[in-house]
């Protein structure tokens, strides 16, 4: 089932239960403090937290989502891209547990030829939080799902709320399990995490029910109390697209389905190397799959890139990209081959992409050939400085020569990271950073020296809000480095 099937039958499926269709908001939200729309919720947080009266009872969307936080895993684990698409029913005042649990079990598991699914219901096993007896009940009695497939979880690991006194509640997270040959087997019960991260490729998590049931006090982490229950529940539903595309497709992780495989095919047949053939280079072809879309899809909803937060993910996505191509053995521009063929799979589901490609191709072309030129000089520079250091039989690149990289060949920190542990190396960041902060109290002491014009934001943001386990964190902090 090709993915623009798996969003079809979804909405199709709750509008004819009374949802309002709702479009994909951009990636980038209206409100500054959050980088990016990283779950389906996001365009409802007024409806949930009760600040606006939602307009429907219940709505349908599925949403482009962004998250940098599992960039270190696109390629690694089987199931996380920085772009993605959640598909999510909500609730507002109007159905709770029951029917949210009942909803998404019909549709993963009604028979493809009536519309659903077809996923095995013997291999569903579930997630709820330990106190959960409602949806305990539901999942035993109306499911007919056995108790040793429910996992209980305590507060830390499967509760959301939004950091602040207010609404929260307990998560019921689906898993699918694809099967021995994907890690260890996991038993159900009471369990202090689950499944393991051995596991978790195996105990594929494609859809998270958030129950939001409670009125929260005030403290920190998950020690709040809670004060009772809230007079107005929300369901918020969040199942990943691409999650269920693979195991539908059956294929064996995200970057291997209709709508990303085809730019794996193509960076193949630039560089001559197969997928499949080593893990190391395997790991570069979903990474470049993955960013080039992610990338794409920015530039469509209008980022730039640039050396400041939204645009500066952008930047690195692209870099990233390049990169992973130089590695597979490909120095020639390879976004002029790439993109097209990323757009043309996802123009079906984003129609704008056409009408918009002129404008997003030149943006991401043009920042390829400028990162190529700030490659070609500084690689022979960190070559020899990484060289050096070898050969003295050092493991740690010196903060200085991370700084003289940084400031002389514009090579953001980051890439330094990445391209020392490449070749075995750490860094001294601790030195770097002081380096920084000299070069910084140089150029305030003297007023009237030149600026150097260098400007590097930390990708690695600091969340906000976070909500049960790993599930969707509302936003951003950006920490910005100035020279
Ligand atoms: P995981 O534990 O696998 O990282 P999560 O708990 O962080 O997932 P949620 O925040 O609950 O994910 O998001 C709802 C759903 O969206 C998940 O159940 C999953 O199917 C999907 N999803 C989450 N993150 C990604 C991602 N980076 N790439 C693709 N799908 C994702
Ligand atoms: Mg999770
Ligand atoms: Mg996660
Ligand atoms: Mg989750």
């Amino acid at each position: 089932m090709r993915a623009s099937e798996v969003r079809r039958r979804y909405l199709d499926f709750f509008e004819k239960r009374g949802h309002q269709v709702v479009p994909s908001a951009s990636l980038v939200s209206s409100d500054p403090s959050i980088l990016f729309t990283i779950a389906g919720m996001v365009p409802f947080i007024p409806y949930i937290v009760g600040t606006e009266r939602a307009p429907w009872p219940r709505a349908v969307s599925v949403q482009k989502c962004i998250r940098t936080n599992d960039i270190e895993n696109v390629g690694r684990t089987t199931r996380h891209g920085t772009f993605f698409q959640m598909a999510g029913n909500f609730s507002f005042g109007d159905y709770f547990k029951e029917g949210a649990i009942e909803l998404s079990w019909e549709l993963m598991t009604t028979p493809q030829e009536q519309g659903g699914y077809g996923l095995d219901p013997d291999r569903m096993w579930i997630t709820i939080w330990e106190q959960d007896e409602e949806s305990r009940k539901v999942l035993i009695d109306k499911i007919g799902l056995p108790a040793e497939r429910i996992v209980t979880l305590p507060r830390e690991e499967i509760f959301w709320d939004t950091g602040q006194p207010g609404p929260a509640g307990p998560c019921g997270e689906w898993h699918y399990d694809r099967g021995p040959e994907y890690g260890p087997e996991e038993v159900g019960g009471a369990h202090r995490e689950w499944p393991s991260e051995e596991a978790s490729d195996r105990y594929l998590e494609i859809w998270n029910l958030v129950f939001d049931q409670y009125l929260r006090g005030a403290g920190s982490g998950k020690d709040y109390p809670l004060l009772g229950e809230l007079d107005f529940k929300s369901i918020d539903t969040g199942m990943g697209l691409e999650r269920v595309a693979y195991l539908l497709q059956g294929k064996d992780n995200m970057y291997e389905i209709d709508e990303v495989f085809p730019v794996i095919e193509k960076a193949q047949e630039l560089s001559g190397r197969r997928y499949g053939a080593d893990e190391e280079d395997d790991v570069r072809f979903r990474v470049i799959a993955d960013h080039v879309r992610s990338a794409l899809m920015l530039c469509s909803d209008g980022v730039r890139p640039g050396n400041e937060g939204r645009g500066y993910v952008l930047r690195r996505l692209i870099r990233r990209a390049v990169r992973s191509m130089r590695l597979l053995g490909h120095d020639r521009p390879s976004m002029p081959e790439l993109l097209p063929v990323c757009q043309a799979v996802m123009a079906d589901s984003y129609p704008e992409l056409r009408t918009e490609f002129a404008r997003i191709s030149e943006t991401i072309y043009t920042e390829e050939e400028a990162f190529r030129r700030t490659l070609a000089t500084g690689t022979s520079i960190f070559d020899q400085v990484t060289g050096a250091v070898k050969e003295e039989g050092g493991r740690t690149l010196a903060g200085e020569d991370a700084f003289r990289l940084h400031d002389t060949y514009g090579f953001p920190i980051d890439l330094t990271l990445e391209m020392a542990s490449e070749v075995g190396l750490t860094v001294d960041e601790e030195g770097f950073r002081t380096a920084m902060q000299e070069q910084r109290e140089r150029a305030r002491a003297d007023a009237a020296s030149k600026k150097s014009g260098h400007t590097d934001t930390a990708l690695y943001n600091r969340l906000l809000t976070q909500r049960g386990g790993n599930v969707p964190f509302l936003g951003y902090t950006e920490s910005t480095v100035a020279t």
